[in-house]
């Protein structure tokens, strides 16, 4: 088999590169491109995210300094006027927020709108004095003589004559000297009388509360658990109006003795924080946040007149509620020094701002609720178009490199056909040359072999003729511009002359051709070309015998089709060579390993000439065991009318 020249597959192999250089930079180009483009994007949205953020934050300062301002200026009219019902204003004031009280401190008092009951106060009256000379006798015995029996007696006798205070800290020295004697059950009846003076004050503390502290400790553990933990209520019901040391001094003591954790009470927090402030610093008017440790930080803005401070105090829900007016973000609070009132989220894409109110200043911070949502429909069209380029650019590489193979595959496919074509001729022209050759010098003895010689040179002649004719042929069909003569033919007719034809031509070699013809069937046809289609399945035949002499042939009609039928019993074709022997140069790999001459051009002329007659052909075939090709023609009547058509 002749190969093509080294150029094919140099430049089949340089395409390729090239091609696939070109696929390989264009997809790494645009990957690069589209990752530059999502980089920038993320920069682009993080920019706008930053810009809705600052915008959240100014807009979020703005609400917070117009209501402390607003609040402010509301307190100020409140003192400044003197109406009757001023005290109203106050509470309408507090009215419009959350959970906020509105404060009014004068001297002695603390009132709290909507009114609360405060359990301790730092206007908490001043205790009752009590004449140092009154318990003298009593003291002396219990202090210097450490009498407690007489000391105790002496404490009751002094009770009995006594009233108010007196009484009180007469009983409260029996009920101690009781004790100390560890009479137990008077201890407990003294200080049961105590209790039941009720609130009536010893030095600034609740008879009722000292009394039910004190006997506490002459309690067994379990009565004693549970007595403190109602103490504990009552204290923290606002029943008694104590000092803020008198309340944290029993309030942790009795959450000792119960093992509660509580935080300190919130509005008393800031009453108590607020009178320090403006009292020790002498700043009439302001705005801060109140932060003790374990309680809920508190805003308090108040202005005063006189020794009259008016306030107002927002939890951190009230401040969040002023905030709301900036829907979807996260707002934190906190002074400089970091007291938190409402706490900042964690995110680190946040915008802040410092606000200065007077002698106050806050960071706000503003961050988005949720992460703030990039362009996606960016993003998603960017890798579309990406995927979308990556795809076209590979199908287009592909198809290149398709359409470059298999005009390669063609190129190469001449270049066989072209030495093969040269060996078809040379085998009949060395015959020619060397017959006529002899038969010229007079070296043929005989005339019965001058005429054996004669009609081998006809038989080479004509084979060359056919050769010339079929490539001829071929040209015309491939140009579009082979003629054909439709007639009525009947092609059992023309079946027979091939067949008598192709077995005197290879008789000699053995080769019996069986006939199977039934009669009648015409078809519309060229008769040439049919004929040269019948001749070359039965040469195909011939040549593809592999030692097997005979061959079979068919001519039937059936339901309106004409088919013609070759068998052979010879080397057959394999299924890989089956889907290609009807293409233009195509060989049987079998073909080319035996050497068996050819031009790749019958089957593909077949294929053309019953395309053009509106029939098929199809191929069985099984290898080392023969193949049967056959023609399907429609049928006609005899008498149809002669066309004359091209073939496409
Ligand atoms: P050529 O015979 O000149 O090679 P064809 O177009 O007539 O070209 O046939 C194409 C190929 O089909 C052959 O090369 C051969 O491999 C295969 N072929 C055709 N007819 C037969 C057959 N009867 N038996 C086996 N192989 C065949």
């Amino acid at each position: 088999m002749a190969k093509g020249p080294p150029w094919v597959y140099l430049s089949l192999s340089r395409v390729m590169l090239l091609v696939l250089s070109v696929t390989v930079i264009s997809a790494i180009a645009l990957c690069l491109l589209s990752w530059r483009l999502s980089v920038l994007d993320r920069a682009v949205a993080q920019q706008r995210v930053r810009e809705r953020l600052d915008h959240a934050a100014d807009s979020g300062s703005g609400a917070l300094l117009q209501a402390v301002s607003e609040t402010g200026e509301r307190l100020q009219s409140f003192l400044d006027s003197n109406s009757a019902g001023k005290i109203r204003y106050l509470g309408a004031v507090a009215h419009g927020c959350n959970s906020c009280r509105a404060v009014l401190i004068e001297p002695g008092l603390v009132t709290l709108f909507p009114e609360t009951r405060l359990l301790y106060s730092p206007e908490s009256p001043p205790p009752a004095v009590i004449d140092d000379g009154a318990f003298g006798g009593g003291e002396a015995l219990e202090f210097n003589h450490r009498e407690y029996g007489a000391a105790a007696a002496w404490f009751l006798e002094l009770a009995k004559r006594s009233k108010g205070a007196v009484r009180a800290g007469a009983l409260v020295g029996a009920a101690r000297n009781f004790t100390k004697q560890k009479q137990t059950g008077d201890a407990i009846a003294a200080w049961s009388k105590v209790e039941e003076l009720g609130t009536l004050c010893l030095n600034g503390e609740p008879c009722e509360l000292i009394a039910r502290f004190a006997r506490l400790s002459l309690l067994a553990s379990q009565p004693r658990q549970s007595e403190a933990g109602r103490l504990l209520t009552d204290l923290d019901s606002g029943r008694w109006l104590l000092s803020r040391t008198s309340y944290e001094y029993y309030s942790e003591q009795l959450s000792n003795v119960t093992g509660t954790r509580r935080s300190p009470p919130m509005w008393e927090e800031a009453v108590y924080s607020i009178t320090q402030f403006v009292r020790d610093q002498h700043i009439a008017a302001g705005e801060r946040v109140l932060h003790s440790l374990a309680s809920t930080p508190v805003l308090v803005v108040w202005r005063t007149r006189g020794g009259t401070i008016a306030g107002m105090v927002f939890t951190p829900a009230d401040v969040r509620t002023w905030l709301a007016r900036v829907p979807g973000f996260v707002f934190g609070l906190e002074t400089l020094d970091n007291q938190v009132i409402l706490p900042a989220a964690h995110d680190k894409l946040r915008a802040e701002r410092v606000l200065s109110f007077g002698n106050a200043h806050w960071r706000l911070s503003a961050s988005a609720i949720q992460p703030m949502a990039e362009p996606r429909i960016r993003q998603v069209l960017l890798l579309t178009s990406l995927s979308l380029v990556i795809v076209l650019v590979l199908t287009g590489s592909y198809a290149v490199i398709k359409a470059v193979s298999r005009e390669l595959a063609v190129s190469r496919l001449q270049a066989d056909f072209v030495s093969a074509v040269s060996h078809e001729f040379r085998t009949p022209l060395t015959t020619l040359r060397s017959m006529s050759e002899m038969l010229e010098r007079g070296r043929v003895p005989t005339e019965e072999r001058k005429q054996r010689y004669y009609s081998l040179i006809s038989r080479e002649t004509q084979r060359l003729h056919r050769l010339v004719e079929d490539l001829l042929d071929f040209g015309r069909m491939e140009a579009g511009k082979k003629q054909y003569d439709m007639r009525p033919t009947q092609i059992s007719t023309i079946v027979s002359e091939v067949v008598v034809e192709v077995s005197e031509e290879h008789a000699a070699a053995g080769f019996e051709i069986e006939i199977q013809a039934t009669p009648a069937g015409f078809v519309l046809g060229d008769a040439d070309a049919l004929r040269r289609a019948v001749r070359n399945l039965l040469e195909n035949a011939v040549k593809y015998s592999a030692g097997s002499r005979r061959i079979v042939v068919e001519v039937r009609n059936v339901e309106g089709q004409v088919s013609v039928s070759v068998q052979d019993y010879g080397m057959g074709i394999s299924r890989a060579d089956l889907k290609k022997i009807f293409r233009k140069f195509e060989r049987g790999s079998a073909a080319k390993a035996s050497s068996i001459q050819g031009t790749g051009l019958g089957l593909a002329m077949v294929h053309g000439i019953l395309r053009a007659h509106g029939g098929s052909v199809r191929v069985e075939s099984e290898e080392n065991r023969g193949s049967t090709f056959t023609l399907v023609i429609p049928g006609v009547e005899p008498n149809q009318e002669t066309v004359a058509c091209r073939a496409s």
